[in-house]
């Protein structure tokens, strides 16, 4: 699913308005009516519901909103931003429906204006939308500052006052909203962490803007969604044998984390290559054994023979960051000459040693947390810029990165894949883990690696979901996600 910017959002509405044909007031009429429907149907409801209003095409949405909650007998308070500018066209054309009707509506020109908000009230943000083109000042600023002291349930529509749809919002005078209506799709600034605070839940309400538009576009960015996992995945031959899945190297554990190389195992075991094999420290290769006894073993030293015969290597969890761990690192990277999996601590070592970084193999997959990643390729000041940073790198380095999070980032040759699934249930130490098993094994079995990456993170979080039917977030744990595996394949899989 594509993720559009502002400008294109805009000309979806203006294709919609050609094509289909309808009246942009129409499609105005559409949007407020899902709006409406949505807030009648909360059990939250209550009055009084105070609408706040700028003049553009979001004021419109509000002022239809209003008027419809008033036609299904709620009234609700309507408050517009005045700067003595007329507004836009279906601005001015719901202004005069609200006032055929009678209904009182208050301007807002000062400070001393705006109106106290009962803690026990809903509030309606219809104030700018997604046409926010510089940061908020005067009367704006005033009026989401307001808002943002008060107790109530406030509802976005839209977008939250104050945020930038497809960049990073320099201010923090953002409308601090319970529930954002988008219309239509999801927006970018809805999976980026630092927007968190502000935009509450998200429900993306369809108004039937015109399909052909989508595909008359190019976007950089996009949702991965099941559909495009079902398309992706090999169908196993009913004659099939082990020696076609690959075999899967995991470089892992060390004396003090054997779990994090343990996890990775049982997570590559259960993902569908033929063979798995463990590097690990002589101290841990019974506990492996115990736990997984479908995994071959090989003690930890600093080379491997016959490297290349192994389809796939993930090297890195609770590998330690040592001399005897850079060492290992160092081997597998000149040799190794198929796509890898580098996490945690290969990426650490991989952060001391910036150069090795045109060593790795091509097509090698990075996946690391963003305080990984800022450790490699130095700190980021916000998430968006952490964004567009992995994007670029993937045009300079022939390499997949996964900057994990709850919408994970698969980026690949400047084109970037966010996740869908997954819940916080995963914030636990190993659930990175049991990922890089699971990529490296898809890898082993050939996948590409863009592929591998945007499906493993797709079945991790599947599997998480899944597992919420016994588990709490809270006790999920990542040996369950595992254990959920199997029914995230048959979830996936067309
Ligand atoms: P839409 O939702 O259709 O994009 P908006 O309600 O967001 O429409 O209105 C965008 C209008 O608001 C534009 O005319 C723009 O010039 C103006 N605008 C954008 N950002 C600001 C701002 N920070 N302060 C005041 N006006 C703004
Ligand atoms: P560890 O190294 O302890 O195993 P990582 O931080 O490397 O853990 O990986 C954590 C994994 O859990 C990543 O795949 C990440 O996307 C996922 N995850 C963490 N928190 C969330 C969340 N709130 N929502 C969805 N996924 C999450
Ligand atoms: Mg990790």
């Amino acid at each position: 699913m594509k993720l559009l910017s502002a400008a294109q959002l805009q000309e979806w509405d203006a294709y919609t308005i050609a094509n289909t044909p309808i009246a942009s007031i129409d499609l105005m009429e559409r949007a407020a009516k899902a709006c409406t429907q949505w807030i009648l149907k909360q059990p939250f409801l209550k009055q009084p519901i105070y609408i706040f209003c700028g003049k553009g095409n979001n004021g419109g949405d509000g002022l239809a909103i209003a008027r419809l909650l008033h036609e299904a007998g709620i009234t609700p308070k309507v408050f517009i931003a005045e700067f003595g500018k007329p507004g836009t066209d279906n601005f001015q054309e719901n202004l005069h429906r609200l006032h055929v009707l009678g209904l009182p509506i208050q301007y807002i020109s000062s400070e001393n204006l705006l109106p106290p908000i009962n803690d026990d009230s809903i509030v309606i943000d219809a104030l700018l939308g997604v046409g926010l083109n510089k940061p908020l000042s005067g009367l704006y600023a005033l009026i989401a500052a307001h808002i943002n002291t008060a107790k109530a349930t406030v509802i976005a529509i839209d977008v939250p006052t104050g945020m930038y749809i497809d960049q990073h919002t320099e201010s923090t005078n953002i409308v601090k909203a319970n529930y954002t209506l988008t219309i239509q799709c999801p927006k970018l600034c809805f999976l980026i962490p630092e927007n968190a605070a502000f935009f509450g839940q998200v429900q993306i309400l369809d108004i039937g803007l015109h399909p052909a538009y989508l595909s008359t576009i190019d976007t950089n960015l996009q949702l991965t969604v099941l559909e495009d996992i079902q398309q992706c995945i090999h169908v196993r031959d009913a004659f099939s044998h082990k020696g076609q899945f690959g075999h899967a190297l995991l470089i892992a554990g060390s004396e003090e984390k054997m779990g994090a190389a343990i996890m990775a195992t049982g997570a590559a075991l259960r993902s569908g290559t033929g063979l798995v094999t463990a590097q690990v420290p002589a101290s841990g290769a019974t506990a492996l054994n115990i736990c997984y006894p479908e995994a071959m073993l090989l003690m930890r030293s600093n080379t491997i023979d016959n490297i290349n015969h192994y389809t796939a290597i993930g090297i890195g969890p609770g590998l330690g960051v040592n001399t005897d761990s850079q060492q290992i690192l160092f081997n597998v990277i000149s040799h190794y000459k198929q796509p890898m999996v580098i996490d945690a601590d290969a990426l650490s070592i991989l952060a001391e040693n910036a150069d090795w970084l045109r060593l790795l193999p091509k097509g090698s997959i990075l996946t690391p947390h963003p305080k990984e990643f800022d450790r490699v390729f130095g700190k980021c000041v916000n998430d968006f810029e952490r964004l567009h940073k992995a994007l670029a790198l993937t045009l300079q380095y022939p390499l997949t990165i996964v900057l994990k999070g709850h919408y994970t980032l698969v980026a690949q040759q400047g084109k970037g894949f966010f996740n869908t699934t997954g819940n916080a249930g995963l914030a636990k130490g190993g659930s990175g883990d049991v990922l890089t098993g699971i990529i490296t094994a898809l890898l082993a079995q050939k996948y590409e690696p863009c592929i591998a990456a945007r499906l493993g993170v797709y079945l991790h979080g599947t599997a998480a979901d899944l597992a919420l039917e016994t588990e709490a977030e809270e006790s999920l744990v990542a040996t369950q996600v595992i254990a959920y595996l199997g029914k995230a394949w048959n979830y996936v899989k067309p």
